[in-house]
């Protein structure tokens, strides 16, 4: 029985993560949940499962918290509550699933305490990969992937000798705006950012698909999981979202894997790898596929994968800069104070203003990170 801490247990991921949990109910259980200020679906969740500890990062669920939880169960609050979570004696393996580089102290705190950590906040690993990488390899946990993407590529690269992998490929939906031209995005809304046509997302990963950002900071997560070269890594558009991830080999041949759209399936792999068991998820059938396609994605129309690219190619606090500038201009767009195509100005006009420290230590990560906001808070636009 694995125990489990779900950290943004409330999300999307982590809604998805709990509906696994329930249908393997002799494999898995859950010990702690966190949230940002959900208050009532947090205790909701700890009550269905029973978890011996609920956390908020915001103290105002306090009195919702206390009304809905027994006595006995543990409930923390504050900025430091999500490591609380992450470092439990009673936690073999640790989700985190929170909206963005927040995050990331919890899954260095949680790989240092020796747990698996099961990571679907890609933000962390494109604003700190190097540290979270080597809290990974001196500690005891693995760090796994949740993102679809790296789950395929995980399952791809599988026994594999890394000397005879040619390149990583990565499939990217192409988003709600794939076919409109620069023209027609220079007046897209929050509802036609928002309208995914594969994925059913948090609205912070849903703007990145929009802008292909999701893509550019998956190349860079890819970079960091499984140690290849960026100039190694590519992106595909490929709208039907059925291949996720392929790996191309010295020899040309390429092993790709299928599978429908849902996050439980790589959800799942994480949590039990490396076992496999059937879970009763809905199937692919190979006889229903139909037609699949691929086209290269257009950087002009979305600068964001160019400026990943160039993050991911720089190195050092370069993409902590381009992930925290991204994470705000996501918010004042869907604010309303950026406009879409705004988004990727702002973060070039971050990345141009800031000087990369090489192998950064993880203060000046996120020293970077702080500037890179403040910098796209106070833009006049
Ligand atoms: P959601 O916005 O749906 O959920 C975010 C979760 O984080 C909520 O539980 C929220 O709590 C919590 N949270 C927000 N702010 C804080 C904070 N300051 N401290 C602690 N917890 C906080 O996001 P998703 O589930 O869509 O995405 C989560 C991560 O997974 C992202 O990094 C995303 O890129 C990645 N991912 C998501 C996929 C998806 O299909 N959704 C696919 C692949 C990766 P509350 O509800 O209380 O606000
Ligand atoms: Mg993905």
């Amino acid at each position: 029985m694995k125990r489990i801490a779900v950290l943004g247990s409330t999300g999307s991921i982590g809604r998805q993560t709990l509906d696994v949990v329930r249908r393997l109910p002799d494999r898995l259980t859950v010990t702690a949940l966190a949230a940002g200020s959900n208050a009532e679906a947090l205790a909701h969740q700890a009550l269905e499962f029973g978890a011996l500890a609920a956390s908020l990062v915001d103290e105002h669920g306090r009195h919702t918290l206390d009304a809905m939880l027994p006595r006995q169960t543990e409930r923390t609050y504050g900025s430091d509550s999500l490591e609380r979570i992450a470092t439990r004696d009673d936690v073999d393996i640790v989700v985190v699933a929170v909206a963005g580089a927040i995050g990331t102290r919890a899954t260095i705190a949680a790989l240092c305490a020796g747990k698996d950590v099961a990571l679907a906040t890609k933000e962390v690993l494109v604003a700190a990969g190097e540290i979270v990488v080597s809290a990974a390899m001196m500690g005891e946990g693995r760090l796994l992937p949740i993102d679809s993407e790296h789950s395929g590529l995980l399952q791809c690269l599988e026994g594999r000798d890394p000397a005879t992998v040619e390149k990583l490929w990565i499939t990217a939906s192409g988003g709600p705006l794939r076919t409109w031209t620069l023209d027609q995005m220079k007046s897209v809304t929050v509802a036609d950012a928002l309208n995914h046509p594969t994925w059913s997302m948090g609205n912070k990963i849903t703007i990145d698909s929009a802008t292909m950002m999701n893509k550019g900071l998956e190349m860079i997560e890819a970079h960091w999981l499984f140690g290849v070269a960026p100039e190694k890594i590519d992106c595909v558009v490929h709208p039907q979202s059925i291949v996720h991830a392929m790996v191309e080999f010295v020899d040309g041949s390429i092993v790709a894997q299928l599978g429908l759209p849902d996050m439980r399936l790589p959800i799942e792999y994480a949590l039990l790898y490396p076992e496999r068991v059937p879970a009763g998820l809905p199937r692919l059938s190979p006889t229903q596929i139909g037609t699949l396609t691929f086209e290269p994605p257009d950087e002009e129309r979305f600068e964001c994968l160019a400026l990943a690219r160039r993050a991911m190619t720089c190195g050092g606090t370069a993409p902590a800069v381009l992930n925290a500038a991204n994470e705000v201009a996501v918010e004042r767009f869907l604010g309303g104070t950026l406009s879409f195509l705004q988004i990727a100005a702002a973060i070039k006009g971050a990345m141009d203003a800031h000087e990369s420290t090489p192998s950064p230590s993880l203060d000046q990560v996120l020293a970077a990170d702080s500037w890179a906001r403040e910098y796209v808070y106070r833009l006049k636009v």
